[in-house]
């Protein structure tokens, strides 16, 4: 007996050992990126943000920052409301949130939930299914039991948008219905890489490097972008950026009107219901506006909407202007909490130095001498004709300008930012279309 007791003593003693050592190395490169990697990284962008120079308005047309692809809680998997949807926007100076929430059926009414207004920011009501992101831009009526296409080419036709959601999936490419793609989705980024270390790095750093955190999941989307390419060079085909933001990789909980606690997990899953707990007092705090009284947040909505940013260019901050230059392609998407990048612009000139075209545009050949970015921040301007990069600057460079013989085809710019010893993506216009 006594050995068994002996035997069962040290396996125990080597479980906890095992326990504690296996907590040791998952939460080791939190603390190191906690007290060394994130600092320097904060360090460097802010050192990068003095450097800060407003370009000369050249366009004339203002710039709206803007998220897109992001569900509440009238999706299945949020429960997001406007209490963390605005201040989250407020925060980070988004001025319009396009949703996309989740259809429960197979009828879909539009606008739902949120519209218009709300504290400065200009909500619009929009929905996703199977790879398929619309804004209908005013009341429709979608069913989805209908054929894809068909759906595609009512809400266009009504004037809305379609765009394609998950690039990384199957889709009737050809369709010219769909006008545009997302050439970056958060979500998309996140499937190739273990989502543990990264909770355990969020577990010491979801306070003050939340951001840095998740940008850990961050890879150029290179065949993503090389798809966007080929498609562009057959027809146009707007790029734009989407967060894919649920604000659902969380641990909460809140008090049912029953007095007892309700668990929310995972993908805005229901846990458990249970009855209030004596130690339940240590962990609860007085209930946030949405009622929760414990956060254990992973993504959240602020740090999501900072991560990557559509900057459209547009007359005016209304769904009608902004719908039209989005499908227009007078857009640029930015990896803002790198850097904001209001302000940056790229356009075509004539032989007189007027401006003949600007991102998103169809310039005839005989109508350009020169294509010209300007950014805020100083980095490297890539300039990609028809897929292939043909022209870069230095790596310091405030100003970019091409005057080689143009020919015809796309030229968009891509443009890095000298961080943490490397040229880091930030901004992706999209191309000015030569004919
Ligand atoms: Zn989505």
């Amino acid at each position: 007996m006594t050995i068994v007791k002996r035997i069962l003593k040290y396996l125990l003693l080597g479980l906890l050992g095992l326990i504690g050592l296996l907590l040791i190395i998952q939460f080791t490169p939190g603390i190191w990126h906690h007290w060394v990697t994130y600092p320097s990284y904060e360090k460097e962008v802010n050192e990068l943000a003095k450097l800060r120079k407003e370009p000369s308005a050249q366009i004339n047309l203002n710039t709206y920052r803007g998220v897109m692809h992001v569900h509440s809680y009238l999706s299945h998997d949020s429960r997001g409301t406007l209490d963390d949807l605005i201040p989250a926007a407020k925060t980070d100076g988004i001025d319009f949130i396009f949703l996309t929430d989740h259809p429960h059926g197979d009828i879909d009414t539009l606008p739902k939930g949120f519209r218009g207004f709300h504290d400065g920011v200009l909500i619009e009501p929009g929905t996703e299914k199977q790879g398929f992101c619309a804004w209908p831009l005013h009341p429709a009526i979608i069913k989805w039991n209908a054929n894809r296409d068909s759906i595609a080419k009512k809400i266009v036709s009504n004037g809305g948008i379609v765009f394609y959601a998950h690039s990384e999936e199957e889709h009737n490419w050809i369709n010219p219905d769909f006008q545009g793609m997302e050439i970056y989705n958060f979500h998309t980024d996140t499937k190739d890489q273990s989502p543990v270390p990264i909770l355990f790095d969020v577990l010491v750093n979801g306070g003050a490097y939340r951001h840095w955190v998740l940008r850990q999941f961050f890879d150029p989307q290179t065949p993503i972008l090389a798809h966007w390419d080929s498609l562009n060079n057959t027809r146009k085909i707007v790029g734009f950026s989407a967060i894919d933001a649920h604000e659902n990789q969380n641990l909460r909980a809140r008090y049912l009107p029953d007095g007892r606690i309700q668990w929310v997990g995972n993908n805005a899953h229901n846990l458990d219901t249970m009855e209030v707990k004596f130690w339940n007092k240590w962990i609860f705090s007085a209930p946030d506006k949405s009622g929760w009284v414990f956060k254990l947040l992973v993504d959240t909505y602020q740090t999501g909407f900072n991560y990557v940013t559509n900057y459209v260019m547009s007359d005016s901050l209304t769904t009608s202007s902004l719908g039209k230059n989005m499908k227009q392609g007078h857009l640029f998407i930015a990896f803002k909490s790198l850097g904001d990048a209001k302000g940056f612009q790229f356009y075509g000139t004539n032989s007189k130095d007027s401006i003949t075209g600007i991102l998103g545009d169809s310039i005839k050949i005989d109508q350009l001498k020169n294509l010209k970015a300007s950014s805020p921040l100083p980095g490297q301007f890539t300039l990609v004709h028809n897929g292939k990069t043909i022209n870069t600057s230095t790596a310091n460079a405030y100003q970019f300008s091409f005057s080689e013989p143009i020919e015809k085809g796309t030229y968009r710019i891509e443009m890095s930012l000298n961080l943490q010893g490397k040229l880091i993506p930030w901004v992706y216009t999209n191309p000015i279309y030569i004919y």
